[in-house]
């Protein structure tokens, strides 16, 4: 689609309405003859109000200006269009984190990012609908990057500073983050394709992309249109002394630890004990708690303005990647860990499209 047939509506956070950077940038487009229509956020729900009314303006783009929670909002704004009049999604970043953007390699600063989402194609891309009952609602929400579940959501919704500890951490620096946020875990039932497990855990993360939490890289080998969930299962030790290998294996995200899962799903189901609180969930940066939830890819719902070269996406010419069987014991004490690292570092998975 050519640029003169495009008609933009940019939704902006109220917040950052006044930038002064922002405010130029759109004065500079539009001088170029970009026909852009911007509204600014009052109070939560807006973003997706405004971005599901862009049709009306007969949009082609809906660009979220914010940071990852506008982004989630304009996104659910746009799921509740029928697919063949969702307009496209573009993002200029002004949150702090933009853990989203920066995946995608996206310019960071206003004009630029304007700039390329005027010159470049969409690419379609997967969302993942969550379902969801809390205490006494149920919700439908749709995400782009990632969702977190359990303690690591509890905490990880405050302080990026635990996830730099958990992935980056040496033992000494990880014991003192779960000392100090009182670490505990969240019994539940997992069910994905024909698997189940049911434990103790610490963290759930589900990866559309790739980092949440300012920076924190949860979903290293995740496809934005795959089909699939990169799912990454952080299970609870039994005590300090199992630090070094559980820091080991979030180092290696691999396909069956004795504490860490990484694998690719297409649909999760997770239920709690009802005796138990119930799991906390951050979906793109926003707290949830609900008793059960499941998640599930929608594939390629939405087109969004990306680089077409990023690593992000499947490529046509990617040559298939090798899967290894999975072994099916856990790694663990018996074990040599080293030897059991690298089971799932190319795994294939089950299909690819587009
Ligand atoms: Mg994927």
């Amino acid at each position: 689609m050519s640029d003169i047939n495009r008609r933009y509506v940019l939704v902006v956070n109220g917040k950052s309405a006044g930038d002064p950077a922002l405010r130029a940038a759109v004065a500079k487009k539009r001088r170029a003859g970009m026909a852009l229509i911007v509204y600014a956020t009052w109070e939560p729900g807006d973003a997706a109000l405004f971005a599901e009314m862009s049709v009306d303006h007969g949009a082609t783009h809906v660009i979220a200006g914010g940071g990852d929670g506008t982004v989630n909002e304009v996104v659910n704004g746009l799921m509740r269009l029928p697919l063949d009049k969702r307009p496209a999604l573009g993002i200029v970043p002004l949150g702090s984190a933009n853990d989203f953007a920066r995946s995608l390699g996206l310019p960071l600063e206003p004009y630029a990012a304007l700039q390329a989402i005027c010159r470049r194609e969409t690419q379609p891309v997967d969302v993942v609908r969550i379902s969801a009952t809390g205490r006494g609602k149920g919700v439908d929400e749709y995400y782009l990057n990632m969702a977190t579940g359990g303690f690591g959501a509890e905490v990880t919704s405050t302080t990026p500073k635990f996830l730099k500890r958990l992935l980056g951490g040496a033992a000494y620096s990880l014991m003192a983050a779960f000392k100090t946020w009182r670490h505990r875990s969240y019994d539940g039932t997992l069910n994905w394709d024909t698997c189940e497990e049911k434990a103790a855990f610490l963290l759930l993360a589900l990866g559309n992309a790739r980092q949440s939490g300012g920076g924190q890289v949860l979903a290293p080998r995740a496809k934005i249109n795959d089909g699939y969930l990169d799912m990454l299962l952080v299970k609870d030790f039994p005590s300090f002394r199992a630090l070094p290998q559980l820091i080991r294996e979030l180092r290696e995200f691999p396909a069956r630890g004795r504490f860490v899962r990484y694998l690719p799903v297409s649909r999760l189901a997770v239920s709690t004990d009802p005796s138990h609180p119930p799991w906390p969930l951050t979906l793109d940066g926003e707290a949830h708690r609900f008793d059960a939830f499941s998640a599930e890819v929608v594939p390629l719902a939405l087109r969004l303005a990306m680089p077409a070269d990023s690593s992000l996406l499947v490529h046509p010419q990617e040559p298939a990647r090798h899967d290894d069987p999975e072994p099916e014991t856990a790694s663990g004490e018996d074990g040599d860990p080293h030897t059991q690292q690298h089971d799932d570092a190319d795994r294939e998975r089950p299909h690819q499209h587009p």
